[in-house]
């Protein structure tokens, strides 16, 4: 064993792994970047650089790293009860009122909802599986075999195991793995910057959308079609800001046909919009929430889906003659992840980190807006609370695309000015979502960087 510790980390990464959304070329080549700590919003590189985390990890730490008050409630929770399963009917507090929160929290500040119970998972794209085999059970409740399939949309990003991946709608994640899964449709992107089509105005869009996605339920028939799932804010395929209008229209729709809507708040869930659900902020009365990422901050890996009465209803009332629901993971209601969750809420909630985001997005968006607004690359520039996004285009009066790759130049010339940022893969797109405990400060320090960044990467991204 003793020659393994004289090899760099960097090589023992390139021998012994392979990394998730990576090039497997590129690493075994360039190798990996290593972290070796983080404190507030700030991580360590290998070799002691510091990088101001714009990222939040991925939109996930939203407390800021090393807060020791959810250390110690992890360290306590370990020594009480390191682990319980949930199967089969047992139980253990820290879950229990975990669920009784979430319950409670969604139902007082999103306005109309009616949320009944909670399934708890690890990650966000177990919880939409989750949320996709719980509206398939519903409809074999319902006596409904055939209203089984899902209308997503192009740029959607939902996950990456099969189902998850089968619903993003983003063709990279698709094509090496034979995805999407039947039965998983994709209607139109609702990013109006891009793709309004002659002027469009937001709301006309939105009337186009909305035609597409009657005609598209119209095609397959409303007796085939059980849910359409939606992120508040689309993320990882662009920061997509639903139009005016958009979500009262498409429930309108799901409505008349008599199909669930699936609120993936996986990243909009705690705080991240500015209020404390991306539901609230966009008026969404969802059948089944998704939730990860904020809920524990992501000091551990936990996921949870909310479902609404009118599922629990048919759930329980089949439940006498359904033998058990054969759903679950071992990990499912971790007692030691809901003492975490519980900890990062109570955070969320003694430093109002909701209203920390809302007060802080126009300043994000300012600082942007008044440091790279007037770079001839950049075409937009748009966020809501703390996830904001800048949007690059090779001409600015006909919005034509940058090649792919352009702003990813941005991101590594990022890195070396000191901020981390995320060179998105659908569009070229640099995201922003730093932790929600950020300061005025760490804003105007880290856009400063970036602007440097830009102006330093601009003669490459001219040349490609
Ligand atoms: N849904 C959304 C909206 C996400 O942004 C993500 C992760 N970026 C997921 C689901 C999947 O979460 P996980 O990576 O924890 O499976």
């Amino acid at each position: 064993m003793d020659d393994r510790a004289n090899i760099s980390l960097a090589d023992l990464d390139r021998e012994a792994l392979f990394h998730p959304v990576s090039s497997i070329h590129d690493l075994q080549t360039k190798g990996p970047v290593i972290y070796t700590g983080a404190q507030g919003v700030e991580v360590t590189r290998e070799g002691g650089q510091t990088l101001i985390d714009m990222g939040a990890g991925l939109w996930c730490v939203n407390v800021g790293y090393g807060r020791p008050e959810l250390v110690a409630a992890g360290a306590q929770a370990m020594q009480d009860l390191s682990f319980q399963h949930f199967f089969g009917g047992a139980s253990a507090e820290p879950t229990i009122r975990l669920a009784d929160r979430l319950l409670g929290l969604f139902n007082e500040t999103v306005p109309g909802a009616d949320m009944a119970r909670v399934f708890f998972g690890c990650s966000g794209s177990d919880a939409n599986d989750t949320a996709l085999k719980l509206v398939i059970y519903y409809n074999n409740l319902r006596g409904l075999p055939a209203k089984k399939k899902v209308i997503s949309r192009k740029g959607a990003y939902h996950g990456l195991t099969y189902a998850a991946a089968s619903l993003t709608g983003i063709e990279g994640y698709h094509t090496a793995f034979d995805l999407p899964m039947p039965g998983v449709l994709h209607t139109s992107c609702p990013h109006h910057y891009a793709f309004a089509q002659d002027g469009e105005t937001e709301a006309a869009f939105t009337d186009r959308l909305i035609v597409e996605l009657e005609e598209m339920i119209a095609r397959e028939g409303a007796d085939t079609v059980a849910a359409f799932i939606a992120e508040p804010v689309m993320g990882t395929g662009g920061v997509f800001l639903p139009p005016a209008g958009y979500f009262d229209r498409v429930q309108q729709v799901l409505d008349r046909h008599d199909i669930l809507l699936i609120a993936d708040e996986v990243i909009t869930g705690f705080g991240r919009t500015g209020a404390w659900f991306g539901s609230e902020t966009y008026g969404i009365r969802p059948d089944i929430v998704s939730l990860a990422k904020g809920l524990t901050s992501a000091y551990f890996p936990m996921s949870a889906s909310i479902v609404s009465r009118r599922i629990w209803e048919v759930l329980e009332g089949a439940s006498a003659k359904m033998g058990a629901l054969m759903h679950g993971f071992t990990y499912s209601g971790h007692p030691v992840g809901a003492a975490i969750a519980m900890a990062n809420l109570d955070l969320m909630e003694a430093e109002d980190m909701p209203a920390n985001a809302a007060r802080l997005g126009p300043v994000l968006l300012e600082a942007l807006r008044s440091k790279v607004g007037d770079h001839p690359l950049v075409g937009d520039i748009r966020g809501v609370g703390l996830m904001a996004a800048v949007e690059f285009v090779a001409d600015r009066a006909t919005r034509a695309r940058l090649p792919v790759g352009a702003h990813k130049l941005v991101a590594a010339h990022a890195m070396n000015q000191g901020v981390l940022t995320r060179a998105l893969p659908f569009l070229p797109v640099t995201s922003m979502s730093p932790p929600l405990s950020i300061t005025e400060g760490q804003i105007d320090e880290a856009t400063t960087r970036y602007a440097r960044a830009l102006e330093a990467a601009t003669p490459e991204m001219l040349a490609l």
